[in-house]
């Protein structure tokens, strides 16, 4: 069977993964991880074992060597791959799908990383290598903001000069558009008509947001120009008074990209717990009694369950509910307390399959007398990624 290599570049790690469109588990999976230090390292993780190595080159070229020597050194593994498909972050008001990499390709995702100043530049990088050393291949991208491209001018614009939007491009792009197209199309599959459903998805990991589908389109979403606006994540603030950056610049003596720092990296769950930005150990501290990590899962589910409501006002109904990401997955401590804020619009969980669901299937926790069905839906933008490569490769 035809195998795509799937290549998500960070500005110092690149995660990759081989695998087909079929939805099996990866032929190969792994981390290139310290790029740009003389510990870099690559983990590659194939047929149940875990194999990591120093690399030669410590940079985005040498992790992509290592991954083609991996791929030359296990021939019995008879890959056979057909194509290259690379996760790029922000592809702005330029993709709206997922496309074939060309130099005009290169040039749209280069321009676009005023928005995306540590990702998309990476992205280059790392596509510039892959093309290198898999030249005869076909590279697609595949856009993280793409799916949010059918928002309407009244949800995607700020409320600012118009000119700013002209001149700047400055508007909501949203992120996590992988995930939320591929939860959608697995719904799909799951009910019938799901062309006149009404969905929110919660996509809850370190980075977290939600997003309202109408007909299987993006109709709203709670992150912004970047991933800082909208729900308290791991390490970020989310939505807050803006005039709160140079009140802490003035205040700390620091300038404004260092206050935003401060938002991106040292806010969130770390923040407020002062434990950790971790889920699971804050977990662990608030059931060993600790008040702080308490009142951040509180926050935590505050937040998303104000904005699950906000991007609801954009659906007729909330016929479906899915909880996805690391957090949406395997927090029922979570899940419970984010669904017992949205009672007012007739969500009810069944605490018993909340409690039990299994971990990495697709389950039903809602109660009988729930007005939406409420899912886990685990995520797989990897193969979202194969599964485009492929298709774009058949079409040409
Ligand atoms: P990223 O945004 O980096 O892709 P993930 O989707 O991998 O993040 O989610 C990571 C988050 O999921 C972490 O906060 C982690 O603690 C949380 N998580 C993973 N497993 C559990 C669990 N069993 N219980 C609670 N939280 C969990």
């Amino acid at each position: 069977m035809s195998q795509v290599l799937v290549v998500n570049c960070g500005s110092s790690s690149l995660k990759f993964a081989i695998m087909d469109g079929s939805g099996a588990a990866p032929i190969l999976e792994g981390i290139a991880d310290r790029l740009g230090s003389e510990h870099s390292n690559i983990t590659f993780k194939f047929n149940g074992q875990k194999v990591e190595q120093p690399l030669h080159e410590h940079d985005h070229k040498g992790a992509v060597t290592a991954i083609k020597q991996w791929i030359d050194d296990h021939q019995d593994l008879n890959i056979q791959l057909v194509g290259i498909g690379h996760r790029v972050v922000h592809g702005g008001e330029t993709f709206s799908q997922s496309v074939l990499i060309d130099e005009k390709v290169l040039q749209g995702i280069e321009d676009c990383s005023n928005f995306a100043p540590l990702h998309n530049p990476a992205h280059v990088k790392g596509i510039n290598e892959a093309q290198a050393l898999f030249g005869d291949l076909p590279h697609v991208a595949v856009f993280d903001t793409a799916f949010h491209q059918t928002m309407e001018a009244d949800q995607y614009l700020y409320p600012i000069p118009m000119r700013l939007y002209r001149e700047h491009h400055f508007r909501k792009y949203g992120f996590h558009g992988t995930s939320y197209r591929y939860i959608s199309a697995k719904l799909a599959s799951l009910n019938e008509n799901f062309g006149s459903h009404n969905t929110l998805i919660a996509h809850l990991g370190n980075g977290a947001s939600v997003c309202a589908v109408r007909a299987g389109l993006s109709v709203d979403t709670s992150m912004g120009i970047t991933p800082l606006e909208g729900l308290m994540m791991g390490t970020r603030s989310g939505s807050l008074d803006p005039s709160l950056l140079s009140f802490i610049s003035d205040a700390e003596g620091i300038s404004m990209k260092q206050a935003l720092d401060i938002l991106n990296k040292e806010s969130g769950l770390k923040g407020i717990s002062e434990i950790s930005n971790d889920c699971r150990t804050i977990e662990t501290a608030q059931a060993a009694g600790d008040d702080r990590a308490e009142l951040a899962l509180n926050m935590f589910a505050s937040k998303a369950a104000k904005h699950l409501a906000s991007v609801a006002t954009n659906l007729h109904s909330v016929d479906h509910l899915v909880f996805t990401g690391g957090i949406g997955e395997n927090s029922p401590v979570l899940r419970d307390k984010i669904c017992e804020r949205l009672r007012m619009m007739g969500i009810r969980l069944d605490q018993n399959l909340n409690q039990t669901c299994p971990r990495g299937e697709i389950s039903q926790l809602s109660s009988d007398s729930s007005s939406a069905k409420i899912w886990v839906i685990p995520t797989n933008e990897e193969l979202l990624i194969a599964q485009d490569t492929l298709s774009l490769i058949d079409k040409h």
